[in-house]
C-alpha cells in the first residue's frame, strides 16, 4: 500500500510507480451492459449512464477477464444493467470459469428461463443474486416500474432448481423498510440461504430521490429488531445479512476496503473504475480497457494512485488514531456533500460537515418530500439530466452526481450485443 503517496509523486514527476505494497485486486466487477428492463429508484448506476453508447465485446470482456486473473482476482461479479440481456453471458461465463474465476451474477432475474439457467450452469456460473424490490407484487412492480415480481419468482424457483445456493437481495428505504418481516417470509418460503437487506445507500439515482427514500431512525429500529428476531428463529437454515445505512451512523464505512486495494470495476464501455460511482469525481481521468493493459491501470494509472493509503488524506484524518479502520470513508460520498472528494466522509462525526447528515434527514421528514415526484432510472430520464445539468437547472449536490462534461449519446445509438 502506497503509505504516504509516492506513487502520485513518481506519476508526477515521470518516474516508475513502486509496485511494492500495491495488494493485487481480488475482486472484479464486470458491468457488462447499462441496458436494463427495471427502472429502480435506488439505482447503483452512474446517473448520466447513457452518455455510454458503445459497450465492450465478447472477445474484449475476454481480454479484460484474462488480465484481471492474470493479476490475481478470483471473484467475478457479472452485473449491469442486467447482464442477461448480453447474447454471449454464457460465452464470458464459460471463459471466465476456464480461467479460474468464482463466477457470480448479479440480477434481476429478467430474461433468465430455464434454457439459459441450463445453459450457464453448464458453462461453469457458481453463484446466482437475485434481486427484489419488496414482498408485495404492488411495491416491486411501483419501485422498478415493471410488472416484474411473478417472473422473480419464477425465477427464485428456478435456481433452487439448478441447486444454486439461493442469495436474495433487497435494498431497503422508506417505501418497503416495514414490509421487512414479511420480506423475510418470503425469502424463507422461497428456501432461501442468503438474505442480504441493505439499506440503500445514497448514490446516483437513490441521492436523487434521497427524500422519499431516507427511512427514519425509527423506521430502521424496528427493521433490525425484526430482522435480529427472524435471525434467531432461521438459525442453521438461512443467513441473513442488515446492512447499516450511513445516515445514521457515526463513523464511516472502509469503503470498497479502500481505494484501489481489493476491487477493480470495468464499465460497460471499457471506463475502469475503483468503485462503480467513481466517475463522478472530479480531476480524475479514469482510464479504459481499450487503450490500457488492466495491469496499468490498477498499478500505474494516476487514477488508481490517487486516494491510495494515506498521503493524500487531510490533517483531519491523517493525524487520526482511527484512520486504519475506515481509511477517510468514501471519496463519493466526501465529494457529493462537501464538495471536495479529499475531506473525511461526512458520516465521521468528527468531521465539520457531519451535521448534513442531520439536515438530509430532517428535509425528508418535511411534508413535502412525500409528495415530491421520484425519478425512475431510464434512458431518457438520465439524458434529460444531463441536458439539465449542462443547463445549469440541477442543484449544486445534484451536479455533483455527474461526471464533468458528460453528454448524452444520440438517442439510437446506445449500442448493445
Ligand atoms: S438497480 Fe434496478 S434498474 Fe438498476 S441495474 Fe439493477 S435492476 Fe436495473
Ligand atoms: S476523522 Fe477521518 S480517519 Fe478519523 S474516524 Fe473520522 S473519517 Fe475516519
Amino acid at each position: 500500500m502506497d503509505r504516504d503517496g509516492s506513487a502520485v509523486k513518481a506519476i508526477e514527476s515521470g518516474d516508475a510507480v513502486n509496485r511494492e505494497g500495491i495488494n493485487p485486486p481480488l475482486w472484479l466487477l464486470a458491468e457488462v451492459t447499462y441496458r436494463c428492463p427495471l427502472h429502480c429508484v435506488f439505482c447503483y448506476n452512474p446517473v448520466d449512464y447513457a452518455k455510454q453508447h458503445n459497450e465492450l465485446s465478447t472477445e474484449e470482456w475476454i481480454r479484460v477477464l484474462r488480465e484481471g486473473r492474470a493479476m490475481g482476482a478470483a471473484q467475478l461479479g457479472l452485473s449491469g444493467g442486467e447482464p442477461l440481456l448480453r447474447d454471449d453471458l454464457e460465452e464470458i461465463v464459460a471463459e471466465a470459469h476456464k480461467l479460474g474465476y468464482y463466477v457470480n451474477l448479479i440480477t434481476s432475474g429478467i430474461g433468465m428461463t430455464e434454457a439459459r439457467i441450463k445453459a450457464l450452469k453448464e458453462a461453469g456460473l457458481d453463484h446466482i443474486q437475485l434481486s427484489f424490490q419488496d414482498s408485495t407484487k404492488e411495491m416491486n412492480d411501483f419501485l422498478s416500474s415493471t410488472k416484474t415480481f411473478e417472473l422473480k419468482s419464477r425465477v427464485a424457483a428456478l435456481i433452487k432448481k439448478y441447486d444454486y445456493p439461493m442469495v436474495l437481495n433487497c435494498v431497503l428505504h422508506k417505501l418497503n423498510i416495514d414490509h421487512v418481516g414479511e420480506i423475510l417470509e418470503m425469502a424463507e418460503r422461497m428456501e432461501a440461504d442468503y438474505v442480504e437487506l441493505a439499506n440503500s445507500q445514497f448514490y446516483s439515482w437513490a441521492f436523487l430521490n434521497r427524500d422519499q427514500l431516507l427511512p427514519t431512525k425509527e423506521q430502521l429500529v424496528r427493521a433490525e429488531q425484526i430482522t435480529d428476531a427472524f435471525r434467531e428463529k432461521v438459525k442453521g437454515k438461512m443467513k441473513l445479512f442488515f446492512v447499516m445505512p450511513d445516515y445514521y451512523s457515526e463513523r464511516p464505512k472502509k469503503c470498497m476496503n479502500g481505494w484501489g486495494n481489493v476491487f477493480i470495476t470495468v464499465q460497460a464501455d471499457g471506463t475502469v473504475l475503483p468503485c462503480h460511482v467513481a466517475s463522478m469525481l472530479p480531476g480524475i481521468e479514469f482510464p479504459n480497457a481499450r487503450d490500457k493493459s488492466m495491469d496499468w491501470i490498477w498499478y500505474d494509472s494516476p487514477a488508481f494512485n490517487k486516494y491510495r493509503g494515506d498521503g493524500w488524506m487531510n490533517d483531519l484524518c491523517k493525524t487520526c488514531d482511527e484512520k486504519e479502520n475506515d481509511l477517510s470513508g468514501c471519496r463519493c460520498q466526501a465529494y457529493m456533500l462537501t464538495g471536495d472528494a479529499t475531506n473525511a466522509d461526512p458520516v465521521c462525526s468528527k468531521s465539520p460537515h457531519h451535521h448534513k447528515l442531520a439536515e438530509a434527514v430532517a428535509e425528508s421528514l418535511k411534508p413535502q418530500a412525500q409528495v415530491k415526484p421520484i425519478v425512475f432510472r431510464t434512458d431518457k430520464d438520465s439524458r434529460e439530466l444531463m441536458k439539465q445539468r449542462e443547463g445549469g437547472d440541477l442543484t449544486e449536490e445534484h451536479r455533483r452526481l455527474f461526471e464533468c462534461g458528460s453528454v448524452p449519446s444520440a438517442d439510437n445509438s446506445r449500442i448493445g450485443q
